[in-house]
């Protein structure tokens, strides 16, 4: 059996899942259901970073122990992949010291074999919020161009990974597409960056910076890994790096990473670096999407017009949300939310569409007392599957859309409500279920409630009209 495995990016444990977070889940949850239905072995992972600075910060501003804080939060995450229905099959949390740490140490122990790790004085500019190093001339008037604050000045004795040693491969692997970066905007980013030169970054820090939180570097006591470096291996470790070598290896690589373009670089230029380094392979496709305004705003405490993800699902459901969300926040890039667009959306594809089309053909079948045709086959539209293969989206529910407009054009042309020729009638919703059907064959990985209830439906031993409609109208 073909195996396919993609992962998530794996989120800070600092606050509440946002509407992002979610974005990124639909996207990476639908690849991995099209890939069940094309009878793949997916294994799709996700987990929580949970060795940050960050988290520490957030849980004594709440006057938490970071301890309880993070428990709590991961299962606050853990919960939201559930409220969402994300086909998760690896959850692995940061601060596992079973199967996490000994993975994590045993990848460091790889580089340092190589000679790839080393110990330097260093003084940089460091963004708390990035857990990242910025170089002036990356920042914007003195700030971190991600948070927009000013970074602190630290002086330590870190270890080091030689990054400069890999330059030309990555240049190399990212050019010719061995590992694609989606959409060609990022690759082009990407090669920019890597065209400017690598320096070889920090990838650990002092007990004390770290306030205690990480996971211990192999014989230093007095320094733990930088974030990054044991974020980036919970796709190793979440799978049996380190504790299953014959699930490890029946998994890697990666087909597919899931990301947001703030931490493009760190998927398509450090990653890289440490798995040439612990001669891993590498992954095979990066798909970085964009960001999420509301209104055509940042969405932000201060302007108080944060959408939250869990409200939203709460009062229009999950399909309708995750429609939105992939169809009209194009894949790759930046896109916008607001109640106006969503409801108007709603009504065109949802209710008017698709809703529309699959209660006038139900009725029609009811009247005459028709049966339901059996369940086709998964066969996939070849462009269908092309948008998959490129993470277009977006573009595969604009399909979607075309394919439901042509089924109503035919019943419109064929007007079999004034057919009276009976033969001819049942024909013409014959043909009118069968595009039905195929189109829901298409809606499953993105709506499998829906695509469901579509194909009961219509395949039962007498079709009947939809009651409740699938998708009831919204009034504005
Ligand atoms: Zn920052």
């Amino acid at each position: 059996m073909k195996k396919f495995y993609l992962t998530a990016a794996i989120p800070y444990v600092n606050a509440k899942p946002h509407l992002g977070h979610v974005l990124e889940w639909f996207q990476a949850d639908v690849i991995a259901r099209f890939h069940r239905q094309l009878g793949e072995s997916v294994q799709f992972s996700c987990g929580t970073d949970e060795n940050s600075l960050k988290n520490v910060q957030a849980a004594a501003k709440a006057g938490v122990d970071p301890q309880v804080w993070l428990d709590q939060y991961a299962q606050v995450f853990q919960d939201a992949f559930k409220f969402f229905e994300i086909s998760l099959t690896n959850f692995r949390r940061g601060s596992d010291q079973t199967q996490h740490w000994p993975g994590v140490q045993e990848l460091w122990q790889r580089c340092l074999d190589a000679n790839d790790i080393y110990q330097k004085e260093y003084t940089g500019l460091y963004c708390v919020g990035c857990e990242s190093y910025y170089t002036q001339g990356e920042l914007i008037d003195g700030q971190c161009p991600e948070h927009l604050t000013v970074p602190e000045t630290i002086t330590e004795k870190n270890y080091f990974f030689k990054l400069s040693k890999y330059q030309s491969q990555i240049e190399e692997l990212l050019a010719a597409d061995t590992v694609a970066v989606l959409s060609d905007q990022y690759k082009q980013e990407m090669l920019s960056f890597v065209r400017n030169g690598l320096e070889d970054f920090s990838v650990s820090r002092s007990i004390s910076r770290a306030r205690g939180v990480g996971v211990p570097v192999p014989n230093d006591s007095s320094q733990v890994m930088y974030v990054w470096f044991d974020a980036l291996a919970i796709y190793l470790t979440s799978i049996g790096w380190g504790y299953d070598q014959q699930r490890f290896e029946s998994i890697w690589p990666a087909d597919l990473h899931v990301i947001g373009k703030g931490i493009a670089r760190f998927h398509a230029v450090y990653w890289l670096g440490i798995l040439l380094s612990a001669t891993l392979s590498l992954p095979k496709k990066i798909s970085v999407h964009g960001y999420i305004t509301a209104d055509g705003q940042k969405m932000s405490k201060s302007l108080g017009n944060v959408i939250d993800p869990f409200k939203l699902v709460e009062q229009f459901g999950l399909e309708p949300v995750k429609f939105f969300l992939l169809k009209y926040i194009n894949s790759h890039s930046d896109g916008d939310y607001s109640q106006e667009k969503f409801i108007e959306a709603y009504n065109a594809d949802l209710a008017n569409g698709i809703g529309n089309l699959c209660s006038r053909v139900a009725k029609l079948c009811e009247k005459d007392g028709l049966s339901g045709l059996s369940k086709p086959q998964t066969v996939f539209n070849q462009d269908f599957v092309k948008f998959f293969d490129q993470v277009e989206l977006s573009q595969a529910l604009e399909w979607l859309t075309t394919q439901i407009s042509r089924a109503d054009l035919y019943l419109s042309q064929e007007k079999p409500w004034q057919e009276t020729d009976s033969a001819k009638r049942t024909q013409v919703l014959e043909q009118a279920v069968t595009k039905i059907l195929f189109i829901a064959i298409h809606l499953q990985p993105f709506l499998p409630h829906a695509a469901e209830r579509i194909i009961a439906h219509f395949t039962a031993p007498t079709i009947s009209v939809f009651q409740p409609s699938l998708f009831p109208r919204l009034g504005l």
